[in-house]
Formats: C-alpha cells, sequence, structure tokens
C-alpha cells in the first residue's frame, strides 16, 4: 500500500496556482501511485489523483494503483488533456525534465485553452528525505550487492577480464533478488582507472592493478551505489598514497554528515584534503548525490550545491583521484541522515585490501 505522498504536490499546487500537476516521470509515477509499468502520466488536481495509461497496462494498473482513480486511453495526449478539460482544470504545472519539446507541443496543439507551467527546480526535493520502507529497500538493495561482492571477489586476479567481473558481479547481484543492475557497473583496472566512468572493458587484470569496481543494485525500484578500490597484489607506492588520501577525504566528509549541514561543506570537507595533498586538478566531479527511485536524485553534494542535509536524506559520499597515465582511486558509500548524524548504508569495509595473485 502506498502511503499519501502527495502533500509535498499539493503544496505546489497551492503555491503556484495550479489547477493540475502532470507527472510524466516514471520515478514519480511510481512514487506516488504505486505503478510499476514503463508507460503511464500521473495527474494531481486539488481534489483527486488520476493514472492514465494505455490498454497494455490498465489491468496491471487496476492492481497496482490504490490512491488514484484509473484511466485508459487510446492516445496519451488526447486522453490527458480530456480528463483536465472534464475536470476544469486550465493551468497545468508539469514535470519540465519529463517531458520531451515534442511531447509538450502536442500537449499545447491538442487544446489552446489550456495553459502549460513547466517546473524543475520546484519538483527537485519532493522524493529528497525518505521514508521508512524506501531506505529498508534502499539497504536491502545494498545487501544484496556487498554479498554478491564477497562471492565474486575471488575471482578479481590477474588475467581475468574486467567485463568478466562485471558479469560475475551482475549474475549474483540477480541471483540473489536483484531486480536489475542500477547502471552499467563499472570495473577499471590500471590505467583505466583515471577513467571516472570506466565501464567495464575486456581489459585484463594484471598484477599490480589497482580495480576500482562501481556497482549497485535495484529492489523494488530502490537502488544502491557503492565503490570500491581494491590492490592486487602490490601497486605502485603512488598510488597506494592516492589510496589513503581519498580514504581521508571520505572519512572527513562523512564524519560531517548530520541535519542540517550544508551540502557544499561536506563536498568541501573531502575536495580540500585532496587539493592540499596536491591532487585538486585530479579530483572533477561533485562528491555525492541522492539515491532511490532514481540512482541519481536530490539532494546533490558539490562545491555549488545549495542543499542542506536533512534527516531522512540518502546520498552517496564519492571521492577520487583520477591520474591520466597512472589510474585512479575512488570510495564511494551511502549513508542515511539520522536525527544525530548518519547511518552507512552499504556494507563494504573500505579499508585498504590487498588481494592475492
Ligand atoms: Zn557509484
Ligand atoms: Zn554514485
Amino acid at each position: 500500500m502506498v502511503q499519501d505522498r502527495t502533500a509535498f504536490a499539493q503544496s505546489i499546487l497551492a503555491g503556484h496556482n495550479l489547477d493540475a500537476l502532470l507527472f510524466a516521470g516514471l520515478a514519480n509515477v511510481r512514487y506516488h501511485s504505486g505503478f510499476t509499468g514503463s508507460d503511464g502520466v500521473l495527474v494531481l488536481t486539488r481534489q483527486k489523483t488520476c493514472f492514465l495509461t494505455d490498454s497494455r497496462y490498465t489491468s496491471q494498473a487496476r492492481q497496482q494503483v490504490m490512491a488514484a482513480e484509473v484511466r485508459e486511453y487510446r492516445l496519451k495526449t488526447e486522453g490527458v488533456t480530456s480528463f483536465l478539460l472534464s475536470e476544469g482544470c486550465l493551468r497545468v504545472g508539469f514535470e519540465a525534465e519529463a517531458m520531451t519539446c515534442a511531447e509538450l507541443q502536442r500537449l499545447k496543439e491538442s487544446n489552446l485553452a489550456l495553459e502549460w507551467i513547466p517546473l524543475g527546480k520546484e519538483l527537485r526535493d519532493l522524493r529528497a528525505t525518505k521514508e521508512a520502507d524506501e531506505v529498508a529497500c534502499i539497504e536491502k538493495a545494498a545487501t544484496i550487492a556487498a554479498e554478491a561482492f564477497f562471492e565474486i571477489q575471488p575471482q578479481i586476479r590477474p588475467g581475468v577480464s574486467e567485463r568478466d567481473i562485471a558479469l560475475a558481479l551482475e549474475f549474483a547481484m540477480r541471483r540473489r533478488g536483484g531486480e536489475d543492475r542500477s547502471f552499467d557497473l563499472i570495473v577499471a583496472s590500471g590505467l583505466r582507472g583515471a577513467l571516472p566512468h570506466g565501464v567495464a572493458s575486456d581489459k585484463v587484470i594484471a598484477e599490480g592493478d589497482l580495480v576500482t569496481i562501481d556497482f549497485g543494485t535495484r529492489l523494488d525500484g530502490y537502488h544502491s551505489d557503492e565503490t570500491v578500490t581494491l590492490a592486487v597484489g602490490e601497486v605502485p607506492s603512488r598510488l597506494r598514497d592516492i589510496y589513503n588520501i581519498v580514504l581521508e577525504a571520505h572519512d572527513r566528509a562523512m564524519q560531517l554528515v548530520r541535519p542540517g549541514v550544508r551540502l557544499q561543506d561536506v563536498d568541501a570537507a573531502a575536495r580540500e584534503h585532496i587539493q592540499a595533498h596536491g591532487y585538486g586538478d585530479y579530483f572533477g566531479h561533485g562528491l555525492g548525490h541522492g539515491v532511490g527511485l532514481q540512482v541519481h536524485e536530490a539532494p546533490t553534494l558539490s562545491s555549488r550545491s545549495e542543499d542542506v542535509a536533512a534527516e531522512g536524506m540518502v546520498f552517496t559520499i564519492e571521492p577520487g583521484i583520477y591520474l591520466p597515465g597512472t589510474g585512479g582511486v575512488r570510495i564511494e558509500d551511502m549513508v542515511l541522515v539520522t536525527r544525530e548524524g548518519y547511518r552507512t548504508l552499504t556494507k563494504i569495509p573500505k579499508d585498504y585490501t590487498v588481494l592475492p595473485c
């Protein structure tokens, strides 16, 4: 049973003087309705919530969507506009991020009486703080991912390709009940460790490599996200030093997390530590991101973030150093902001780990 999560949306309706709010992004549709299919829209008016889909999904929607009326359309544009007009709704806010220009154009042309108001940052924080059952899904996904990781860890050795590691890890996560991988798994070894998003390749792991594995799975729609960097035998001392710098940056950032802290300050704690060791130019991405029904969602941890930590937020802390021609390190955990501080949801210890060759 999906709880009533429409309070935020109702406040947007009132605050922007809207008659209706149209959600076309599947994450927000699922959040408000429980619908898990791949096509459908949710319309909230001040009086009711209506889920609209086509005949492929009507039966599924009637089982899953408890808190809203379910309507079937033949053509989405006509279905949406006729519902809005039947409810007397003329001023309609929509999820700008989730609609293409072409879709908006079709809606505009279908009835000139309707006024379409794009909503972007207004909706950004809609899912930023999680309820207990959402946190439980994220943590269970992280547990599945960790168990799968420990199962395949013995396979990470010289002579095995990055792609084979990624396949074994994905299979192990799915066999444990993971719905899918959270994203294309990153396995980046040796020089490829300098690629922050080095999707697993045919490169074969060699003795002396650091191997960065960024992975996660999904459970009941909720994602996990975690990165480990492991040494295969003895690695060059510079990379060993970089590992310690990144780990210290990660720890310093984590220790700041509590309700009320500005997330740009959490980013700065990690970034300044890396800068102080001369590697500031080699940490080019933000420190982290929210995780939930989407693997990247609000809040944002970066030097420009205006987000402030609040109890119930789930986000990653993932500093890295990437040295072209040498290699790289990233260490990533997911944390839940609690009343007193934080709790780590990911399960794999991040101490420097040397795998036998
Ligand atoms: Zn990640
Ligand atoms: Zn991440």
